[in-house]
């Protein structure tokens, strides 16, 4: 409906709704009506189809009928949170006027907004993942990113080409996506993320740059190394407005931005990070995975930076081995685990990070202040527990996991041992923290004992024995007096009301009572809630010190998990080496070796004499499960983590590189031929010496001599050019020959045996070309019928029979000289037929 146009044919009430949702029109406007948040129009529509709440239409505006949908109030957090995870935002709009004095509508606001990208409230988070709102800004080819974890404070730049798009959206995983309105949409839709497009002068670098360094209190940017990166400054201003706007309030805990740069780190590209399925699997599920498997952090903060690191390997060789030592600290000494008594400690801290940010944003709950106080509490002992430490890195975390003495103190004397879940309960502060509250919990509390006090005093000063002091709702405290004892009554007496048999008074003494006594309660919430506002405003300055804290607590966490990692899976620490070589002697995959009751280890070696390994053998024999083990193997070692092998020798990797199985992306309107050709493209022109690259079957998806032909260039570029550690597994048994042209490609295969009926695969690394590929074996054990095995069994003899003997598919590649010529071909032919 055209609800612009008319107006002022509107009712009050909506002329005010629909100001305020002039304001939010990219969310979803909840407005407060009595115990309900009503929806109207459009989106009453929208959330009735999310929710599954009833759409009504009740009276009408403007002539039209008004749509309606509406959530109990009591139930918001419920409903909220089921909007948020389905991507959207919501501007909740609450009466903020006294109904009973006001004309017209009362007035409301917009109080609360909440993002899939801005939360920062418990119960709408996960507490294993971060939530980071992301801001792009596009100039031609370059790519400006400014990304934010509101709930940590995190706030980073990159600039990187337009290229990296999709594999830096997979590693940032954002919630939400702030976006130029002059961005063309084919770019960023096909991510199918919330998306928040802004206009192009929020992103304009010199008003980014004047509103960041007035956010930091900086006189500029310099300290933060971003002068460089103008569309990464733009993206940060545009984001920095847009939470300020979403949160309504300062944010003081951003206090500054770090600058990420890609040669910090051995890249993965989005393809990679799905096929080492580090943190989901292929199939998007949450495990089994590495991160799965490995995670037995103590808190949520742990798990959050374990994921994190999982997600950036290092090239920081420092940072690497002193993790490292860490690990090995924290490892088991003599039979008694070092890091368990630190994961016990761990295990009872609040997470104290999102805490803090609540602190700073003022949204902490009571709740929240007491985990922080009895976190703090804990510092003591897990210094304690940290005592033997030598290695420099665990000495410096003893010393960053300090106490915190002026928030421990601020905590402790004022709010209660165990607090209400919610400020408006009360019995939020503490008794004997503040006389005012004290007073007025004394009056609420001993009420009884006053009145009696004073009945005892009246009876004597009057003279009436059955004199009482009583209270109803009605008509409040009274001193009730027989019709017998009346002229007894004192001049003071004020007659309240008139009885049958009695009168009731009230006197002065009695009435300035029963007021202090009846505001008592509503005056002891409302100074509970400025006591309990004074507390933050006293812990604000503390939040930079909480913050580090946490990040000391979550890094401790991570090494215990990463010690603890080692003895249960029976780890070892990878050697570091200059050499461009990866050796690895006894490797596992851990996710599959969790799953197979006796996994088979096998060795790597990759060097500049075995820079490609050709792989093959058949399906199911245990390839892509190899290729991958050798790059979790990496991937663990440049997180500073021990890896699953016997022993590890590894060089430089500047990137890591998979080309695995896909399925079609139909959704972005490519075939599986034409994803598979886009990862190689990519491999090809980005890949150098350093990187390893995992190449699982290429070419499949077109015919069998184009895909052979490519599989062919493919790994003879791999070979000669790039030079990069390879892992090449084939079908292609022609491509075994390629190691007699290239001396630095080397064959292995992994082979399986015919036992009577059955095929045992053997799951062992061997050197050379495998010499069958089971494939009616292999599909026999699928399920294929009897009867399409014996006529492919059939058809099998007949190719190998006709296999034109002199042009196999391998010869396709002979060299001239190798090739017979045409008439040695007709002769043969001639032969043929006279035989
Ligand atoms: P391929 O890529 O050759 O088709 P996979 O790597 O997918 O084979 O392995 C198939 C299955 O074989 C795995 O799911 C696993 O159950 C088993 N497997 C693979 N490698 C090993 C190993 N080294 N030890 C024991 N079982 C293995």
């Amino acid at each position: 409906m055209n609800t612009k146009d008319n107006f002022a044919q509107h009712t009050p009430m909506m002329q005010q709704y629909l100001r305020i949702k002039a304001e939010h029109p990219d969310m979803l406007v909840l407005y407060r009506m009595g115990d309900f948040y009503e929806l109207f129009f459009d989106d009453a529509v929208r959330a009735a189809r999310l929710l599954d709440i009833t759409l009504t239409t009740r009276g009408q505006s403007a002539g039209q009928p008004i749509k309606m949908a509406g959530v109990p109030y009591h139930a918001l957090e419920q409903y909220l949170a089921r909007l948020i995870r389905l991507g959207e935002s919501v501007a909740i709009c609450e009466q903020i006027g006294d109904p009973s004095t006001s004309k017209g509508p009362v007035e409301r606001k917009v109080m609360r907004i909440v993002t899939p990208g801005t939360l920062t409230d418990s119960a709408l988070m996960q507490d294993s993942k971060e939530v980071v709102l992301l801001a792009l800004h596009v100039s031609g080819d370059a790519l400006g990113l400014a990304w934010l974890s509101l709930a940590s404070g995190a706030f980073r730049l990159l600039e990187t080409d337009g290229s990296r798009l999709t594999s830096e959206l997979e590693r940032l995983q954002p919630a939400e996506l702030i976006v130029s309105d002059e961005i063309p949409s084919a770019l960023i839709f096909p991510t199918g993320l919330p998306l928040k497009r802004l206009a192009d002068y929020q992103f304009d670098t010199s008003n980014a740059t004047r509103e960041l360094a007035k956010q930091f209190h900086t006189r500029d940017l310099a300290g933060f190394g971003c002068e460089a990166m103008p569309l990464a400054l733009g993206a940060a201003g545009a984001l920095l407005a847009y939470v300020k706007h979403a949160q309504q309030s300062a944010l003081p805990h951003i206090t500054g931005l770090s600058v990420e740069r890609p040669q910090d780190f051995v890249l993965m590209d989005a393809a990679t990070r799905r096929n080492l399925e580090i943190t989901e699997t292929i199939r998007g599920e949450p495990q089994p995975t590495l991160f799965s498997l490995l995670n037995s952090t103590a808190t949520s903060m742990g798990a959050r930076a374990l994921r994190h690191w999982l997600h950036h390997p290092l090239r920081d060789r420092l940072v690497l081995s002193a993790r490292q030592s860490c690990v090995a600290e924290l490892a088991d000494k003599g039979g008694a685990s070092r890091y368990a008594p630190i994961q016990a400690l761990l295990r009872n801290w609040a997470d104290v990070e999102r805490i803090t940010t609540r602190i700073a944003l003022r949204s902490a709950r009571p709740r929240d202040l007491s985990g922080l106080r009895s976190t703090l509490a804990t510092l003591p002992a897990l210094a304690e527990a940290l005592l033997w430490a030598e290695s420099s890195g665990l000495r410096q975390l003893r010393e960053r996991l300090a106490p915190q003495l002026i928030a421990l103190d601020l905590l402790n004397v004022s709010l209660h041992d165990e607090p209400a879940t919610l400020l408006r309960e009360g019995g939020v502060m503490r008794d004997g923290f503040d006389a005012e509250l004290d007073e007025l919990r004394a009056i609420q509390n001993n009420c009884g004992a006053f009145l009696l006090q004073l009945e005892a005093r009246e009876r004597e000063r009057t003279g009436i024995a059955n004199l009482r002091v009583e209270y109803n709702k009605v008509h409040g405290f009274y001193i009730e007096v027989t019709q017998g004892q009346i002229d007894k009554v004192p001049d003071d007496y004020r007659r309240r009301q008139t009885l049958k048999n009695a009168e009731r008074y009230i006197t002065p003494e009695l009435k300035t009572f029963e007021d202090k006594a009846l505001s008592a309660g509503e005056r002891s919430l409302a100074r509970e809630k400025f006591l309990y506002e004074q507390l933050l405003d006293a812990l604000l300055p503390c939040t930079p010190a909480l913050h580090a804290l946490a990040r000391a607590a979550a890094e401790l966490d991570v090494l215990a998990c990463f010690a603890e990692c080692a003895q249960r899976l029976n780890l070892c620490a990878p050697h570091f080496i200059d050499d461009e070589r990866i050796s690895i002697s006894a490797g596992r995959h851990l996710v599959v070796e969790s799953q197979v009751g006796n996994f088979i280890a096998n060795d790597t070696d990759l060097s500049r004499s075995r820079q490609l390994l050709l792989i093959t053998g058949p399906n199911m024999g245990g390839k892509s499960t190899y290729m991958r083990q050798v790059a979790q193997i990496v991937l663990l070692a440049y997180c500073g983590a021990f890896v699953p092998a016997q022993h590890a020798e590894i060089g430089p990797v500047d990137q890591i590189f998979t080309r695995i199985g896909s399925a079609d992306d139909l959704a972005g309107g490519r075939s599986t031929f034409m994803v598979e050709m886009t990862e190689a493209a990519n491999i090809l022109h980005n890949a150098t010496a350093r990187s390893l690259v995992l190449i699982d079957e290429i070419g499949r998806g077109t015919s069998t001599f184009d895909g052979l032909a490519l599989a062919y260039a493919i790994a003879r570029h791999l070979a000669e050019m790039t030079r990069s550690h390879t892992l090449f597994a084939t079908h292609y048994f022609e491509l075994t020959r390629l190691n007699a042209e290239l001396p630095n490609i080397a064959n292995v295969h992994l082979d399986a045996i015919e036992h009577k009926d059955r095929i045992v695969f053997l799951h062992k690394l061997e050197s050379g070309p495998a010499n069958q590929s089971y494939g009616l074996q292999v599909a026999g054990l699928a399920g294929v019928p009897k009867s399409v095995l014996r006529a492919a069994r059939r058809h099998l003899i007949e190719l190998e029979q006709q296999s034109i003997k002199p042009t196999t598919q391998g010869d396709l590649f002979a060299t001239s000289s190798q090739l017979p010529s045409s008439a040695a071909v007709k002769h043969r032919a001639v032969e043929a037929l006279r035989d």
